[in-house]
């Protein structure tokens, strides 16, 4: 799918999808510097999946690219009206590239790049909230991000997870990529099927957006503990093995991940089953 998703990329990259939601002049910031400082910052938020890619996978009954958009709408409306300039990589059921989608968070000056997605699992019972992030200066971001939703919502914290996935890999902005909960399974695909749960998420990430700046390397960071002043840093899992093109890593990637499946099903104990870490995996973005 990455493959055909650089392909594609090349064709329909330039087609006019980019809507930008202009700051709006309701917000009340307390000090003018905090003003300045969100009216000059760019939200790229990024709905994963659209049109043909449904997301998740198959036999799904819940569609996760509706979900994305729908909480990354949520969002969009949050920031804009916190001042926020925010841009859409998608805002209706549409096909983006990855490519674009990352060409899109890269033609803006300080920016940052949210990609909105919900896991899935073969394991029904796979649950929980995780969060990615690639490059070093993207982890307050991710951490942000993480302890608010993680913190919200009912489902296990997976923990902050830093990965390759492309579109993390190719932005240069922060850039981070937060899984709201698995959509097979049945309890957390019937909150995300909820429009107050999707609000709700929605808050949450745009918390952590606007509290990114305030992490810092507390201890007990892997708690709720903060105050409005600080947020813990959140450790974080490094699951990155980037040493190869793309493509050939991808395919690596999904060897590895089938041969883990069936060698651990066997074993099938681990609350992070490798069919949710395989499922992760093969989505790029
Ligand atoms: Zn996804």
């Amino acid at each position: 799918m990455p493959t055909r998703f650089r392909r594609l990329g090349l064709l329909v990259a330039g087609l006019p999808i980019v809507l930008s939601v202009g700051g709006t002049s309701t917000a009340a910031p307390r000090t003018r510097d905090a003003q300045k400082t969100v009216s000059s910052t760019t939200v790229v938020i990024d709905a994963g999946h659209g049109g043909y890619d449904r997301g998740g996978i198959p036999g799904q009954k819940v569609a996760e690219k509706e979900m994305t958009l729908d909480v990354a709408q949520r969002l969009k409306t949050l920031l804009a009206a916190s001042g926020y300039h925010v841009v859409m990589t998608r805002d209706s059921d549409v096909f983006v590239p990855l490519p674009t989608r990352v060409a899109i968070a890269n033609s803006y000056a300080n920016a940052i790049f949210v990609c909105i997605h919900f896991n899935s699992a073969k394991r029904v019972g796979a649950d929980g909230i995780e969060t990615y992030f690639y490059g070093r200066d993207s982890l307050p971001l991710a951490s942000a991000v993480h302890y608010y939703v993680a913190g919200g919502a009912p489902s296990p914290n997976r923990g902050v997870r830093r990965r390759g996935y492309y579109v993390l890999r190719k932005a240069n902005t922060p850039a981070v990529l937060v899984e709201c909960g698995f959509l097979t399974n049945p309890t957390e695909a019937a909150y995300a099927q909820t429009v107050s749960y999707r609000q709700k998420l929605a808050e949450e990430i745009a918390a952590g957006i606007r509290g990114r700046s305030l992490v810092t390397s507390a201890p007990g960071a892997s708690t709720r503990v903060a105050t409005d002043e600080s947020i813990p840093l959140q450790s974080y899992t490094d699951q990155t093995n980037v040493r190869s093109s793309s493509r050939s890593r991808s395919k690596r990637s999904h060897k590895r991940s089938s041969r883990a499946k069936s060698s651990t099903k066997k074993k099938s104990s681990t609350p992070d089953g490798p069919e949710a870490s395989a499922t992760s995996k093969e989505r790029e973005g």
